[in-house]
């Protein structure tokens, strides 16, 4: 288990990581979600070790993780960090990058846990290649396969999905999934793109200027977000003024100024319904999004299976009570 205590790390002023708490379970995966500059990899950094906190502390069961400051070689044996970039050696075969990692064990057992890594990580065909002759999804792959070669007590990725095409994404997750719960790994990736944060996490996080803003299960933090970025960051999402509730029949609030977020899902194409023009038709695969305009300030966003649908066309739209949440700031 490690616990992060506080963690708040200052570049010039700027705090790119402040007052951070944290605990990572073995076997479950947290997902930690902010924008680029929300300080995600910073904090990474220091979780693994790899740069000093000016306040607050790292421990891996019952033993301070201690920064370069203190460290002649930083890092720690038990805590692996995946960077965005992978890291790999370029000169060297996939299945050697993966020996690498467990050059002190015998031979035997390191070509027992590489074929079984390669086969885990579906790489087996591609092991004899060098970096630059496999995928981009080969090669992330290969980087995780060597964090975990040795069985790392804290998995630790830096956006391990944002350079993936959607194959390939649904591949490291299902990796990810089978690898934390197999070989009980502590997993903390972070990223700017929640969807797949949604479904992989059992715990996810909203990071924003350095601060953990919200932290709880995927289905409450996409239900019931703290903030309307909270909201933003996990999804698609309609925030608007409390004033525009009687446009849905719903009574006047108390405070016309408190935001309200409806997840688009919530809400439904209904010719009793408040009317609006329909904007703009996106087709979706799976569904369709729409934009409806239901006053000059105010314009919702739906999903619907309904493939008759043009834009300019009047439409009504409502949603229940019980969708709707209530932002507390
Ligand atoms: P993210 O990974 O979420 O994009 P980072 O952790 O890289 O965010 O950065 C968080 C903030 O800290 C940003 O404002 C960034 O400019 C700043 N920052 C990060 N690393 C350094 C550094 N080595 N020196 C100065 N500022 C930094
Ligand atoms: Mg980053």
């Amino acid at each position: 288990m490690l616990t992060a205590n506080k963690l708040t790390k200052t570049y010039a002023e700027v705090a790119a990581v402040s007052q951070v708490s944290l605990t990572l379970e073995p076997g479950r995966i947290m997902a930690m979600v902010g924008a680029s500059g929300s300080g995600k990899s910073t904090l990474l950094n220091v979780l693994a070790g790899l740069a000093d906190a000016d306040t607050g502390d790292v421990w891996l069961n019952g033993e301070r993780v201690v920064g370069p400051s203190e460290k002649l070689v930083p890092g720690h044996d038990a805590i692996r960090l995946v960077h965005q970039e992978y890291q790999l050696m370029p000169n060297v075969s996939v299945r050697e990058n993966i020996a690498y990692a467990l050059r002190f064990y015998e031979k035997a057992y390191r070509d027992f846990r590489v074929d079984q890594l390669l086969k885990l990580c579906r790489l087996t065909e591609v092991q004899d290649r060098i970096p630059r002759q496999v995928s981009g999804g080969e090669k992330q792959r290969t980087a995780i396969a060597r964090a975990v070669a040795d069985k790392p007590a804290v998995l630790l990725l830096d956006e391990p999905f944002s350079h993936l095409d959607l194959p390939n994404r649904l591949i490291v997750r299902d990796l990810l999934f089978d690898l934390v719960r197999h070989e009980q790994t502590s997993c903390l990736f972070v990223t700017h793109d929640a969807s797949d944060a949604l479904s992989l996490a059992d715990t996810l996080g909203i990071l924003r200027d350095g601060k953990l803003i919200q932290l709880g299960s995927p289905i409450a933090v996409y239900h019931q977000p703290a903030t309307a970025y909270a909201a933003r960051m996990t999804g698609l999402v309609n925030v608007f003024k409390a004033k525009y509730l009687p446009v849905f029949g719903f009574k006047e609030p108390v405070n016309p100024d408190e935001l309200i977020c409806l997840r688009p899902e919530q809400v439904r194409l209904d010719e009793q319904g408040a009317s609006g023009t329909l904007r703009v038709v996106y087709f979706k695969g799976s569904h369709y999004e729409l934009d409806v305009q239901v006053s000059r300030y105010l314009s919702l966003r739906l999903l619907t299976s309904r493939n008759d649908l043009q834009p300019g066309q009047q439409v009504g739209v409502s949603f229940d009570e019980g969708a709707i949440w209530r932002l507390k700031s």
